[in-house]
């Protein structure tokens, strides 16, 4: 039980976020999922996680408001001691035409999406620095490297965090730290549920939408399996070119 590795996904009550964390625990990790306001969801995930061996544990805490994740980060601290996987992987849409978009909705996607990996990644890389060791993936997507009529606060804030992983993956090598982002095409999640998913199929080359676990199983693969992947971004989307 010591030498377990100790995981943080953002967002990880429901969708994409709970499969990583679901797949990390598979894999012996103890798991800390964070989420927003949906306690019954994450509740839940964390009894999953516990039926798989995890000391896991939920946290509320909103990933843009810089004070409340420092205190999360320090509490996590206090009680695991160590952070070796950080999933940047909480996200919101407000989609819309740039034309109409309201400056709230872009500083919402931009806050919750971008900014939030700064807020999360700070202090979390600090530890990372002092035991010389860890993983980060961040969660992208294909909006970010294509963009996407209808999204300019999501490719944004996507396009950003590809930048971010970049930057981040040269500055934290040399300390044994790995940086990857995954971007993923149309998942089956929440998020996508209200979307034409017939149309959106039919670009899809391998002809369906993608699964959260199809996504989580690549951030497990960048988080724990390899060891000399760093500062890509591995797109996870059936073949899809928006
Ligand atoms: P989802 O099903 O809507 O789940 C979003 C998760 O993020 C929930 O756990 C939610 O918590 C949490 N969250 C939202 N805002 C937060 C905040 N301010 N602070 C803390 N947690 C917050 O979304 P998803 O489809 O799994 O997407 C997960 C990630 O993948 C996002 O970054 C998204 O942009 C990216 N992505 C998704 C797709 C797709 O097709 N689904 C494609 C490309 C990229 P609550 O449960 O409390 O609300």
């Amino acid at each position: 039980m010591e030498n377990k590795k100790v995981a943080l996904v953002t967002g990880g009550s429901r969708g994409i976020g709970k499969a990583c964390a679901i797949e990390l625990a598979k894999a012996g990790c103890d798991v800390i999922i964070n989420y927003a306001g949906n306690e019954e969801a994450a509740n839940k995930t964390v009894e999953e996680l516990k039926v798989l061996g995890s000391n896991s544990k939920a946290m509320k805490f909103d990933v843009s408001n810089q004070e409340l994740v420092e205190a999360a980060i320090k509490e996590i601290m206090d009680k695991y001691k160590r952070i070796d996987v950080l999933v940047n992987n909480a996200g919101i849409t407000r989609d819309g035409l740039f034309m109409r978009m309201s400056a709230q909705n872009w500083l919402d996607v931009i806050n919750t999406n971008l900014n939030s990996a700064y807020f999360v990644t700070n202090p979390v890389s600090k530890i990372m620095i002092k035991q010389r060791s860890g993983a980060i993936v961040n969660m992208a997507s294909i909006s970010g490297i294509y963009g996407n009529a209808g999204q300019a606060n999501y490719s944004t804030a996507k396009a950003g965090l590809i930048g971010f992983t970049k930057a981040l993956a040269k500055e934290l090598a040399s300390r044994n730290i790995r940086v990857n982002a995954v971007a993923p095409g149309f998942i089956q999640t929440d998020m996508t549920k209200d979307l034409p998913q017939e149309q959106i199929v039919d670009k899809i080359p391998l002809k369906r939408l993608g699964e959260p676990e199809d996504i989580a199983k690549t951030v497990k693969f960048l988080a724990l399996d390899t060891t000399y992947i760093t500062g890509q971004v591995i797109g996870v989307d059936g073949g899809l070119v928006i």
